[in-house]
């Protein structure tokens, strides 16, 4: 069976179900900005969440960091942001639109959408110029004396600049990796993906700083590794693929590079990307700053090596969202379900009475309601016929429903329906909690068609 998903539909649910706004509506909208809400917050938080688990509490050797969004200016000079952080852009004189020069098959004529810009006639292009994507602002209320800063276009220099503290305070050895999670802003012109690339958005990179011998063996270690994480999360094996850069594809501090990349609506793109960055940013910073980075064990002394894995956050929420949307046909119905992991679901149970004027089984689904979500996300809805409720929660993904009905009053069961089977199930009330909870610890395999 195809694949039913669209970009549209994805935008579409995301706003329907208050996952994602446009930013600034208002006041007619910001391009490229986008507010979340309640379940895109409860989303995102659990994709933060897996990383962290899987990068630095389930590992004796990573360590977490959260680091700055405004750093001292130097940084981004030696970094080579200041440099070299620039995007190829060119214009069309006719439609007047700025498009990346590097990416002209992902962008839409602005004449002709059906067409690539530069492939019709009409399309007047200009030479590639360069702009850095970089966000300037200013440190100091004085135009005059204050200091020109940036907004960070990645958390990684972050971890860079701190490697001396946490060797020394951690106490780590190399191999040994540094972790963090934070926003990262751009000057991006690419618009019109939704939130695949947007002007400010979040990344998980991690560090890991590595004896120079063994950087090799750690790229590909980490290659596989965060290939797996995405498949662990459910996403279908054969949406995704690693892709080695070529040599003229190379950031200037990379040495080698691997994007992850998923089929989205628009095509194969960017998940993540693992670079070996060999001792680029330490060898920088050293030098810029007069501060020696570097590793001392007695006699033992060199610049470690570093092998970055980058992932965006929003950029990983889109991917399981595209991959988990569906839609199948029952009793006669379209029904739309977000089959995510419920690891990554934002809402693990929902408690629903079947009649909820019925004061004994809504106090008493009331109760359930109140005993899980001091474990899971939980959440309690009596508004509207149980179909309808039914399919609210397809809709935002919830794996299970407890439904609270008459005969609850008489066995003191309950009934648990599985978001994915839709089976039905009555299990004992007392029992329930404990349900969800081994249900939410097993693992899961997407049961979406190919
Ligand atoms: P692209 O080539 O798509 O611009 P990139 O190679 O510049 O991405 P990196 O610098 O490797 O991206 O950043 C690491 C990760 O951060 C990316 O894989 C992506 O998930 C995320 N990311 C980068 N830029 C954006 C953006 N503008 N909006 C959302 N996520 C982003």
């Amino acid at each position: 069976m195809a694949d039913v998903v669209t970009m549209d539909k994805i935008v579409s649910l995301s706003r329907r179900r208050g996952f994602v706004f446009p930013s600034s509506e208002i006041y007619g909208g910001l391009a490229s900005a986008y507010d979340y809400g309640h379940y895109g917050v409860l989303l995102k938080e659990n994709v933060k969440a897996r990383w962290f688990e899987a990068m630095v509490r389930e590992r004796d050797d990573i360590v977490a960091l959260d680091s700055s969004i405004i750093l001292h200016p130097k940084v981004w000079e030696a970094s080579g942001h200041v440099e070299g952080f620039h995007d190829p852009l060119v214009d069309c004189r006719t439609c007047k639109l700025r498009f990346r020069a590097d990416q002209l098959e992902h962008s839409r004529c602005g004449r002709k959408p059906s067409k690539h810009p530069g492939e019709t006639d009409e399309c007047d292009l200009t030479e590639p110029r360069h702009f850095n994507l970089m966000f300037k602002t200013r440190i100091g209320p004085v135009e005059e004396t204050g200091m020109d800063a940036y907004l960070r276009p990645e958390t990684a220099q972050g971890i860079f600049i701190n490697f001396k503290n946490v060797a020394q305070i951690a106490r780590r050895k190399p191999p040994f990796g540094i972790a963090q999670i934070g926003k990262a802003f751009r000057n991006e012109v690419t618009t019109g993906h939704f939130i695949f690339r947007t002007l400010e958005f979040e990344q998980m990179e991690m560090e890991y700083f590595v004896p120079p011998a063994e950087a090799e063996e750690w790229f590909r270690y980490w290659v596989e590794e965060r290939f797996r994480w995405y498949v662990r999360l459910g996403l279908r094996e054969s949406h995704l693929r690693v892709r080695p850069h070529g040599p003229d594809e190379l950031s200037h501090y990379s040495r080698q590079t691997s994007d992850i990349e998923y089929l989205y609506p628009i095509g194969w793109s960017e998940l993540e990307g693992i670079a070996h960055r060999g001792d680029y940013d330490l060898t920088a910073h050293s030098r810029t700053s007069g501060t020696k980075l570097e590793w001392v064990d007695g006699e033992e002394r060199y610049t470690p090596h570093v092998v970055e894995p980058a992932a965006g956050v929003n950029r990983s929420m889109l991917a399981f969202m595209v991959d988990a949307y569906d839609e199948e046909e029952v009793a006669g119905r379209l029904r739309v379900v977000l089959r995510l992991h419920p690891a990554l679901a934002p809402v693990k149970v929902a408690v629903l009475p079947l009649i909820p004027r019925n004061a004994e089984i809504a106090t008493k689904a009331r109760a359930l309601y109140e005993e899980l979500r001091r474990s899971v996300v939980a959440e309690y809805d009596d508004s509207g016929q149980i179909g309808r409720r039914y399919r609210r929660q397809d809709e935002i993904g919830t794996p299970w429903a407890l439904t609270i009905d008459e005969q609850t009053l008489v066995d003191d069961t309950v009934t648990i329906r599985d978001r994915d089977s839709l089976a039905q199930e009555r299990i004992p009330i007392s029992a329930a909690r404990a349900v969800v909870e081994d249900r939410l610890a097993a693992d899961w395999t997407s049961p979406k068609a190919d």
